[in-house]
C-alpha cells in the first residue's frame, strides 16, 4: 500500500478530524491538557471534566491493554507506521524511546498522507512493543470517531499526555482501563514487593494478595516484575463499556465539541497568552 492511497473505509467524519489531528498533533495534545487544567477551575470545572469524558468516550479516548492484545491488533493490521512520541518530544521529562508511536489501519494512511512516520513490517512492530514493555512502558491502543484502533501507543507516565489526563485530572477514558485485570497467586508469591514497585497505579498489593481492579489499568508491568510467576492477566469480570458507535453519539459529540469544549479552550489559552504580554 502506498503512502498516498485514499483513506479506505474510514467514515467522512473521521476522514475530516483525523488529519486535522494528524497534522497538528502538537496543538491538539496541549489543548487537551488545557482542557484537564479546566476541569480544575470552580464552577465550570465539573462540567468540562463530563464533557470531556464523554469525548473521550465517544471520540477520542483509548484504553490500556496487554502484550498479546497488541500483537492480535498488529497481526491484523492493513498497515503499520511508526511515528515519534509526540507526548515525549513536547514534554522532555523522561529518556524513554521516542519511536514508540505505532499507527496502523486508517491511523497508518491518514500520518502517511502528511508524510509522517516510517512504514514498518508486522516483525518490527512487534519488537516495538515487546521492547517497550521491557523497557517499563505501558501499552494504550487509541480509537479517533471510529471504534477501531488507529495507534497502539506505548507510553511512559509523566510524559504521555493521555495518562496524565487519568492520572493528574481524573478524565478517565482518555486512557481506559484495559479487558483484563491482574491477579496474584498467593502460593506462589515470594512477597518480593517488585510488582508494586512497577505498578503505575499503585493498584497491587502482594502483602495482602489483592489488586484493586478499578485502579488496575490491566498494563501487565507487574507481571513482567515477577520471577516467581506469581501474577497473571485474567479476563475482567465487568467488561469495557463499549465504544458507541451511532450516529446520534457522534452528532451530540461533535456539537458539544464545536460550541463547548473548543471554545473554551480557546478562550481559555487565549487568556493564558494575554496573561503574559
Ligand atoms: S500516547 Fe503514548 S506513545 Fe502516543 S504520543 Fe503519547 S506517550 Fe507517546
Ligand atoms: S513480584 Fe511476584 S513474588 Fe514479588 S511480591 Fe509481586 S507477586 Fe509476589
Ligand atoms: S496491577 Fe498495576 S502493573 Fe499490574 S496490570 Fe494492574 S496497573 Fe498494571
Amino acid at each position: 500500500m502506498c503512502d498516498q492511497h485514499s483513506i479506505n473505509g474510514a467514515s467522512r467524519l473521521q476522514r475530516l478530524l483525523m488529519p486535522i489531528y494528524a497534522k497538528w498533533v502538537d496543538d491538539t495534545l496541549g489543548f487537551y491538557l488545557t482542557m484537564g487544567r479546566m476541569s480544575r477551575m470552580p464552577l465550570i470545572g465539573g462540567l468540562v471534566r463530563f464533557f470531556a469524558s464523554l469525548y473521550g468516550r465517544y471520540y477520542h479516548g483509548g484504553r490500556a491493554a496487554t502484550v498479546e492484545e497488541c500483537l492480535e491488533i498488529i497481526d491484523s493490521a492493513s498497515q503499520i507506521k511508526v511515528v515519534d512520541c509526540s507526548c515525549r518530544l513536547k514534554e522532555k521529562r523522561c529518556e524513554a524511546p521516542i519511536k514508540t508511536c505505532i499507527t496502523v489501519n486508517t491511523g497508518a494512511e491518514v500520518f502517511g498522507t502528511l508524510k509522517k512516520g516510517e512504514l514498518i513490517s508486522q516483525e518490527k512492530a512487534a519488537e516495538i512493543i515487546k521492547e517497550s514493555y521491557h523497557n517499563g512502558l505501558i501499552r494504550a491502543v487509541h480509537h479517533c470517531i471510529e471504534p477501531d484502533t488507529y495507534a497502539v501507543c506505548n507510553c511512559c507516565t509523566c510524559c504521555c499526555v493521555p495518562y496524565r489526563l487519568r492520572s493528574e485530572f481524573n478524565i478517565e477514558t482518555a486512557v481506559q482501563n484495559g479487558s483484563m485485570v491482574a491477579e496474584i497467586d498467593h502460593e506462589s508469591c515470594k512477597q518480593c514487593g517488585n510488582c508494586q514497585k512497577a505498578c503505575p497505579q499503585k493498584a497491587i498489593f502482594p502483602e495482602r494478595s489483592i489488586v484493586i481492579a478499578e485502579d488496575c489499568l490491566g498494563c501487565g508491568l507487574c507481571v513482567h516484575q515477577c520471577q516467581f510467576n506469581a501474577v497473571r492477566m485474567v479476563k475482567r469480570d465487568k467488561d469495557l463499556v463499549p465504544f458507541k458507535d451511532g450516529k446520534a453519539e457522534k452528532v451530540l459529540m461533535f456539537t458539544i465539541f464545536m460550541i463547548v469544549i473548543l471554545p473554551l479552550g480557546v478562550l481559555f489559552r487565549f487568556s493564558n497568552k494575554l496573561k503574559k504580554i
